[in-house]
């Protein structure tokens, strides 16, 4: 490796470059901070559900329920779907967090909106059409989506912004990025943490800098403080559980359209509805889960509603292993929300509607803002921030994406201000 990384002294070390680590690098480069990021997976791009299970990025947490994240340059955000939610405000102020500034930023620098009315596809179409006849307020969501590069039935992967143009415009700006990464624990002397421990491509290092920022997801940074001996983390978690309820509809050619188009927010029930068109290959997997063969080969035909669920906090993070057992109120919000799903899709035309199998996508609140980390994501150890999912502070039921890089450029301004 030509560059010494155990000689250099960096100003901050990022650990994870998933939307969180990749907005604070840029932000911090972009400031002329020296920045090391070091990732524990490398560049892919594929959904490869054998790799994936092998690399961790699909598990199983319990009961046959599954959760998926990405270990992968750009972290989970390569394999989401592209829709953004503003951060509850009424949540954050509580801790005295405004992220309105931070939010307003992110809108005038990133491809954020509702799709136009021609890029909608034909299953969302309807689906809107059949709730908002149910009398529901059924609406438009933001996405990450470059639409200009979109066509009616075209969506290329790249018209999805996904974190790795943060983490390129780091990399212009100065920044370091190692993967095949993986950080251990961080070094701590007199409360002060002062670097990590990282196998760096095959070879251990210890490696030093004036801040450190731990932004390895919902499940890795609270591995990490573990390690680190903040033995409370990953004590209770969310992951917001979601099933698809999915039917079969006469005249439309469904299969390629954007997911996520439109939906709407049960707030007192606790859970979010939208249409969602799974890629091929997932629906392949999910119909396969749910024991419906036949149902392999239907994708064009198919038309799905997400029921996306606030599941309590609870739960383990330790030493690798993931566990969350459902409470029966969370069983009973999947209810009511597959309940309202299938009135929406039989109001829609479609027929033979059945349930996916449980899967999470967003796993957080494992390292608590006001419990782990304060107002300004510091820990008990002076120098060392945490930043992604995990500090969400309460149960959630959201996309998280625009909430955490919000934080992840407030963060990066308090740091900014802070003399070395
Ligand atoms: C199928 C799917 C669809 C989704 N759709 C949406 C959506 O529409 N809208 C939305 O807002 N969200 C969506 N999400 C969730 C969203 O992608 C994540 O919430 C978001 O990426 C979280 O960002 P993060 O920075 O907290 O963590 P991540 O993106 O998970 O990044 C963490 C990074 O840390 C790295 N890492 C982990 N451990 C270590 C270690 N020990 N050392 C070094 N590096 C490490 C990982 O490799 C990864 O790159 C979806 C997720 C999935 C799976």
């Amino acid at each position: 490796m030509s560059l010494n990384i155990g000689k250099e002294t960096w100003d901050v070390i990022i650990v994870g470059t998933g939307p969180s680590g990749a907005c604070v690098a840029r932000q911090m480069a972009r400031q002329h901070k020296k920045v090391l990021l070091l990732e524990k997976g490398q560049a892919d791009l594929s959904i490869n559900i054998p790799r994936m299970l092998k690399n961790k990025e699909m598990m199983f947490i319990g009961k046959g329920k599954t959760l998926v994240r990405g270990i992968r340059t750009g972290g989970t955000s390569v394999l989401y779907y592209g829709t953004a939610y503003d951060p509850p405000a009424k949540l954050f102020a509580k801790f005295g967090i405004d992220l309105s500034s931070e939010v307003e930023e992110l809108r005038s620098e990133l491809p954020l909106g509702p799709l136009k009315d021609e890029l909608i596809g034909p299953a969302a179409h309807k689906i809107r059409q059949s709730a908002v006849d149910l009398g529901l307020a059924w609406g438009k969501l933001d996405k990450f989506i470059y639409q200009d590069l979109c066509a009616p039935g075209h969506f290329p992967s790249e018209a999805l912004w996904n974190a790795n143009r943060y983490v390129s415009d780091a990399i212009e700006s100065g920044a370091v990025l190692l993967t095949c990464s993986v950080v251990t624990r961080v070094i701590v002397n007199e409360n002060q943490a002062i670097g990590v421990e990282a196998t760096v491509q095959g070879e251990h290092h210890k490696i030093y800098a004036s801040k450190i920022v731990l932004s390895a997801g919902g499940l890795g940074s609270a591995q990490i403080l573990q390690a680190s001996k903040i033995n409370k983390a990953g004590e209770g978690f969310f992951c917001d559980p979601i099933t698809i309820v999915q039917g079969l509809a006469e005249g439309i050619e469904a299969g390629k359209e954007i997911p996520m188009a439109a939906g709407m927010i049960f707030e007192e029930e606790g859970f979010v509805l939208t249409d969602l068109t799974l890629p091929k290959l997932v629906y392949q997997l999910f119909s396969v889960q749910a024991l419906r063969p036949n149902r392999v080969w239907q994708h064009e035909r198919t038309m799905g509603i997400m029921v996306k669920v606030r599941d309590g906090l609870g739960g383990s993070i330790k030493r690798g292993k993931v566990y969350k057992n459902f409470s029966e109120a969370d069983k009973q919000r999947m209810q009511l929300g597959e309940s309202k799903a299938r009135e929406i899709l039989l109001h829609a035309g479609a027929k033979r509607l059945y349930s996916t199998v449980w899967t999470s996508a967003h796993p957080g609140g494992s390292a608590r803002i006001g419990e782990i980390v304060d107002s300004n994501l510091k820990s008990e150890y002076d120098n060392l921030y945490v930043c992604d999912c995990s500090v969400i502070p309460t149960a959630w039921g959201l996309p998280p994406t625009l909430t955490v890089l919000a934080l992840a450029k407030r963060l990066a301004k308090h740091l900014l201000m802070m003399k070395s």
